[in-house]
């Protein structure tokens, strides 16, 4: 049985999703389809009427019940014996770490609060005993996500939960001061830009919590930010990320951007060409504008024909890829803490803090000595390229 995890995110997501469940349908014959795309379980089952089952987002106990219905599981206590950390998808040595779920904001391209809801967060102590778990699994990296990591505890009011004999608040900063002690690296993914986010900087250069922010900006010019119904501006942010590296200059940002979203115009585009060389992200991911069945802005006027849509992008990346480029060569000659992921003919695939597991760059160990994957070590940049970097073991 295949289950498929869908996302619905975007047309271009949608696409992926059904293409995938085809193809589990083709090699396997018995699907259940979860997650986003889910929930429009009426389209989903035009295309494949022969599915198990179809169940949206968060539904756990239907697609076990779909299971349990479907594959009865015959008693084996070799099988039965799941491990207390339960079952992950990622390598042994690091995990994601879910901390809420839906969103408060209400972004004119976005449709994840109609999927998934408005903003609830995990109580802390939940979040805290799943980390621990993790840590004592063997685990060296734990990432931090949700749809709006710094929003964390809104909803419950940071209500005071008590973990190990701590007092601790549902809210951003004790989360990320207590999953800083825990020993192990601690990354921040989908941090919105607000105020509160700078009292966790200071946290970065003495605990477990990597000096890395993953926060998606979508645009820089404010006409396009209003048609997004995203608040802040080019000016507020361009001080922020100044004052959090003035307080923890190691910090690497991450950011992604939409370019041809409806209305941007040369000047628009030109705007967030400007901030990219100001802001000198490190890493940055870009995507066209593609409209997605319920969101606001499909009513928005003057959309971006698709052939200017990807010159933009082009030249988006383009510049990003120059800027990553200069960054990265600044590193040369330094000293990195790594964690080795996976062995290549020459040596090792590692991750520095400055790199994401799938979306940013690695650094590519040159080496005959064994190495475990998993492992910390130390190593010197000896070369960089546009996205990653080059090294050797440091003696
Ligand atoms: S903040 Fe992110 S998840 Fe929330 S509405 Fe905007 S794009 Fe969607």
């Amino acid at each position: 049985m295949v289950i498929v995890n869908t996302c619905g995110f975007i047309d271009a997501a949608v696409e992926e999703s059904l293409e995938t469940i085809d193809q589990a349908l083709h090699e396997n014959g018995r699907v259940i389809v979860t997650g986003c795309l889910g929930s429009r379980a009426e389209l989903v089952n035009s295309h494949f009427p022969q599915l198990l089952a179809v169940t949206g987002p968060q539904a756990k106990d239907e697609v076990m019940q779909a299971i349990h219905l479907h594959l009865p599981s015959p008693h084996d206590p070799y099988v039965d014996l799941v491990p207390k950390q339960g079952i992950r998808l990622t390598p042994r040595h690091y995990a994601y770490l879910k901390i809420s779920e839906g969103c408060n904001h209400r972004c004119s391209f976005c449709i994840i609060p109609s999927l998934r809801g408005d903003l609830v967060s995990r109580p802390i102590d939940e979040v805290m005993e799943e980390a621990q778990i993790l840590v004592d699994a063997g685990i060296r990296e734990i990432i931090v996500i949700s749809q709006d990591t710094s929003a964390y505890g809104v909803d419950r009011h940071y209500q005071t939960r008590f973990w190990r004999g701590q007092a601790l608040k549902t809210r951003f900063f004790d989360l990320a001061r207590a999953l800083g002690e825990l020993g192990v690296w601690v990354r921040l993914h989908y941090v919105y830009p607000y105020p509160h986010v700078d009292e966790v900087l200071p946290l970065m250069n003495d605990t477990g919590l990597l000096p890395y922010l993953d926060i998606p900006l979508q645009h820089a010019s404010q006409s396009i930010l209003k048609a997004m119904r995203r608040p802040g501006s080019r000016e507020q942010m361009l001080e922020r990320i100044r004052n959090w590296r003035d307080v923890c200059p190691q910090l690497v940002i991450r950011s992604t951007f939409i370019v041809g979203f409806p209305g941007e115009t040369d000047a628009d585009f030109d705007e967030l060409l400007e901030f990219l060389e100001l802001a000198e992200l490190d890493r940055v991911g870009c995507f066209t504008y593609s409209a997605v069945a319920g969101a606001a802005a499909n009513e928005l006027p003057s959309p971006v024909p698709e052939i200017i849509k990807y010159e933009r992008y082009d030249r988006f990346m383009q510049k990003q890829q120059q800027i990553s480029a200069d960054k990265l060569k600044r590193r040369v000659g330094q000293s990195l803490t790594v964690l080795v992921e996976a062995p290549t003919a020459d040596g090792f695939i590692a991750r520095s803090y400055a790199d994401a597991p799938e979306i940013d760059g690695v650094v590519y160990i040159d080496t005959d000595s064994p190495l475990a994957i998993g492992e910390l070590c130390r190593v010197n940049i000896t070369g960089a390229d546009e996205y990653d970097l080059y090294a050797v073991p440091s003696r």
